[in-house]
């Protein structure tokens, strides 16, 4: 078996690391002896290269490559991501990628970028005076029927770590949040919500990279796009993620989410 992986003009949005969930993708694909093929989704890319993607990962950037890849990502290329987002073609995107995926990005400085308004979101950079959201995150699964999907692959209830930052702020319209926030600062520091879900497409402000530090989220991944493509029932052989369990651990130590994320509950 075999996907195509699109990755979102990886020359002006690679600024945060997100390219380990391009590498993460492949390595749990190829550990299956799965093809994973990679298209860099540039600005020379054509509207065919778009139509045969089964996967797209998006990453972030600053607002000054936003601003010109959505002088790209107009006409056909736009139109062809809505129609496979709407088809349930999976992927994750992150930070400045899902930005442009909701109805606008109004950045630091400049005009308003106009987004493609798959997510029913839009999102304000306050302003360079304003804070940053930096640091690490962890945030409870509750997109549904993605935490169910998760739940019966790993048990209890999905807590997802990475690593943000960004200024710009995300106020969702309707549409799922992708989580509720643990620890860190979400989609804008007031709601509690964190990123977004729609159809089969992951929004999150969750760095780190965030596939390698939440494996259950890439097998999801995976295995949706060849459910998709193949029209069948998959599931995939399990991995030894003991090294990126033992991460998660000290992450969840570190980061006290056991004592937070209780508390969060009680307070629900
Ligand atoms: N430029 C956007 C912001 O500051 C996105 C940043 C990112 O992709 N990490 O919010």
């Amino acid at each position: 078996m075999e996907l195509t992986l699109g990755w979102l003009y990886p020359t002006l949005m690679s600024t945060y690391g997100d390219r380990g969930n391009v590498i993460c993708l492949q390595q749990r694909g190829y550990w299956r002896e799965l093809d994973i093929k990679v298209v860099r989704l540039d600005l020379n890319a054509t509207v065919t290269d778009f139509d045969n993607i089964d996967l797209f990962v998006g990453g972030g950037a600053q607002d000054r490559q936003q601003e010109i890849v959505m002088r790209d990502l107009q006409g056909s290329k736009a139109q062809i991501m809505r129609n496979k987002i709407e088809a349930g073609t999976p992927g994750v995107f992150t930070c400045g990628s899902p930005q442009l995926l909701g109805h606008y990005y109004e950045p630091a400085y400049g005009q308003r970028i106009e987004g493609l308004g798959i997510f029913d979101m839009v999102s304000r950079h306050p302003g360079n005076e304003s804070n940053r959201c930096i640091g690490n995150i962890a945030f409870r699964l509750t997109a549904s029927p993605l935490v169910q999907m998760i739940q019966a692959r790993i048990g209890g209830s999905p807590i997802v770590i990475g690593f943000e930052n960004h200024g710009g702020r995300t106020y969702l319209g309707n549409v799922q949040p992708l989580g509720r926030v643990i620890v860190g600062n979400g989609n804008n520091q007031e709601d509690g919500y964190e990123g977004a879900f729609y159809g089969n497409a992951i929004a999150t402000y969750a760095h780190g990279p965030l596939l390698p530090k939440n494996p259950f989220l890439a097998d999801w991944l995976i295995e949706t796009a060849l459910e998709l493509k193949y029209q069948q029932n998959i599931q995939l052989s399990p991995l030894d993620d003991d090294l990126a369990e033992k991460a998660r651990k000290a992450m969840f130590k570190r980061l006290e989410v056991g004592k937070l994320a209780q508390a969060a509950t009680s307070n629900e």
